[in-house]
C-alpha cells in the first residue's frame, strides 16, 4: 500500500472509530476549542492527577482531520506527565510546520499520518486544534499549580496593562 493511501486510512479509521469522543465523569477541566476557519468544534476533557494525564476524551463535530487529529492526540497522551504532553505538542507542531525530522516524529505514532498537512496551508487550524486546545489546558493547569503552591510568589510576575511577554 502506498504510504499516502495508509495515512488517509488512519485518518478515516479515527474519525469513523473514534476511541476516546465520550464525556468523562469527573474531568479536571473541560474546554472548548473552536477553528472557525472550517467550523471544527471540540470540547477537550482532561483527568490530570499528580502532574499525569490518567484519562481524556473529547466531544464535538468538525472535519475529519480535526477530529481524528484530536482522537489520535488522546491515544498519545494518556498516562503521561504534563510535560510530556507539552512536548509531544511541540513535536506535533513542528512537524505541521515541516520542521521535523523522521526520527522525531516516530514518537507521534499514528498522529505522524498527518505530516503532509504541512503542505496543506488551509487544514493546518484543523489538525492542530485538539494539540492548541489540550496546551492551552496543560498550561492553565501549571498555572493553578503555581498558585496554590507559592501565593506569595504570585506577585511577582505581575505584567502590567499589556499582554504577556510583549516588549
Ligand atoms: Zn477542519
Amino acid at each position: 500500500m502506498e504510504i499516502k493511501q495508509l495515512y488517509r486510512e488512519i485518518v478515516n479509521e479515527h474519525n469513523l472509530h473514534p476511541s476516546h469522543k465520550r464525556n468523562l465523569d469527573n474531568p479536571t477541566m473541560v474546554l472548548q476549542g473552536i477553528n472557525p476557519s472550517c467550523g471544527d468544534d471540540i470540547n477537550l476533557q482532561l483527568k490530570v492527577k499528580d502532574g499525569i494525564i490518567e484519562d481524556a476524551a473529547f466531544n464535538g463535530s468538525g472535519c475529519a482531520i480535526s477530529q481524528a487529529s484530536t482522537d489520535m492526540m488522546i491515544d498519545l497522551i494518556i498516562g503521561q506527565t504534563k510535560e510530556e504532553a507539552l512536548k509531544l505538542a511541540g513535536t506535533f507542531m513542528g512537524m505541521i510546520k515541516g520542521e521535523t525530522t523522521e526520527e522525531e516524529i516516530e514518537v507521534l505514532d499514528e498522529a505522524a499520518a498527518l505530516q503532509d498537512i504541512s503542505h496543506m496551508p488551509a487544514r493546518v487550524k484543523c489538525a492542530v486544534l485538539g494539540w492548541r486546545t489540550m496546551r492551552q489546558m496543560v498550561e492553565e493547569l501549571n498555572r493553578q499549580e503555581v498558585k496554590d503552591a507559592d501565593v506569595t510568589a504570585a506577585g511577582s510576575s505581575e505584567c502590567g496593562a499589556g499582554p504577556c511577554g510583549v516588549k
